[in-house]
């Protein structure tokens, strides 16, 4: 089996504004960009002598596109610096449609960016304004048309659904306009809310309700329906490619237990079995870099059992499914015949299949793919 190449994660944890919804790590600080990408470059160099190369990049946040042009440079001369970067590398960056410009894409690929993943959440004013996004339709579908105006031919957008106002209707219609661009690759997201969120606070004081376990099923039918008649391949529970290589070459790394590097607050990195991850504070990430400690919060060995386990979970997520040889070879585990009465009942329920040496969640399985990781 050939040895795929890590994958090194960046991330840029700043925002204007915060969206109603967010609980990932980013700030509104903004003033401290500058002092932030010089420590940034020594955290990139840091771990020069752990990791080598990389196949992928991802600039992700956060707001990658509050970054001027000469700060991504600045932040992709050190990596080329110091580690090799493969000739054909998957080379993304998260961008929301309020900053960008043709001349930014433009600028963007002239610094060897080859992939966009557009922030688009919604067609609708009212769903992005309800979901405090600070960009309009006309703005998404503007960012869009400048991306291929620039010839980025690899575009990923993210949707959310399941947002109050949005019935099953209103989902088609989106999906479907944003099918009409034809992007290379969709994410859809269903709304989660974490409690310490505004927009979970608004839900509770106007009565509004997530959609139940049937309405969410129905949404997640469609979207996959809608899709795959698209011609798209739904091959993770959340994200749909034109083709097999238009699919996140990045993300898949994550899903498959393939080493990547993260830096910046929050990030996570892999290898050797081995995971650990940066405190999730930019100050602190800032001023121990300064003292010339790495901002590192834990690490953890995965144990033989452990690796299997989130194997089995993140496999049964995608559509791939599990090699049942490779799983065999690598854990010494006959999953069909360790866990055949259970195997067995899926099957008949339809929730996956075993088809050539490969264990797949059905449509059906990878809507409830987290329950059935705990075969
Ligand atoms: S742009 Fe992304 S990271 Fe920033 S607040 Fe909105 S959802 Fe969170």
């Amino acid at each position: 089996m050939k040895k795929e190449q890590a994958g090194l994660y960046i991330h840029i944890p700043f925002c204007l504004s915060k969206c109603g919804y967010c609980s990932f790590y980013s700030i509104k600080s903004v003033h401290l960009i500058p002092e932030y990408i010089a420590a940034l470059k020594k955290e990139i160099k840091h771990y020069r002598n752990v990791f080598s190369s990389f196949d992928t990049i991802y600039i992700g946040g956060g707001t990658p596109s509050l970054l001027s042009i000469l700060q991504i440079d600045d932040i992709l001369t050190a990596v080329n610096k110091y580690y090799k970067i493969d000739r054909q590398a998957e080379i993304t960056i998260e961008v929301n449609p309020g900053d960008v410009s043709l001349e930014y894409f433009q600028a963007l690929r002239k610094l060897g960016i080859n992939r966009l993943n557009i922030g688009v959440q919604s067609f609708d004013d009212k769903i992005l304004h309800l979901l405090g996004r600070r960009h309009s339709a006309e703005e998404a579908i503007a960012a869009i048309e400048a991306a291929r105006a620039a010839g980025f031919d690899n575009l990923g957008i993210d949707l959310i659904y399941g947002v109050h106002g949005l019935n099953i209707n209103s989902w088609e219609k989106t999906l479907q306009k944003a099918v009409s661009f034809r992007p290379e690759h969709i994410s859809c997201y269903q709304l989660s809310l974490s409690e310490n969120t505004p927009l979970y606070k608004k839900y509770s004081s106007e009565g509004w309700k997530l959609p139940d376990e049937n309405t969410e099923l129905k949404l997640y039918l469609t979207t996959s329906e809608e899709l795959e008649n698209a011609g798209y391949i739904h091959y993770e529970v959340s994200n749909f490619a034109r083709k097999d290589k238009l699919k996140s070459r990045h993300n898949q790394k994550y899903w498959q237990h393939v080493p990547y590097m993260g830096l910046g607050p929050a990030a996570h990195s892999f290898l050797n079995n081995k995971r650990w991850w940066n405190k999730a504070a930019v100050k602190t990430y800032l001023k121990e870099i300064a003292a010339g400690e790495m901002p590192v919060e834990g690490s953890e060995s995965l144990s033989a059992e452990q690796l299997q386990l989130e194997a089995l979970f993140l496999r049964l997520r995608t559509k791939a499914g599990i090699d049942l040889k490779c799983y065999q070879t690598k854990y010494g585990i006959d999953l069909c015949e360790d866990k055949k009465t259970i195997i067995d009942a899926l099957i008949k329920n339809e929730l996956v299949e075993l088809k050539n040496g490969f264990l797949r969640p059905t449509r059906a399985g990878m809507a409830i793919a987290d329950s059935l990781a705990l075969i």
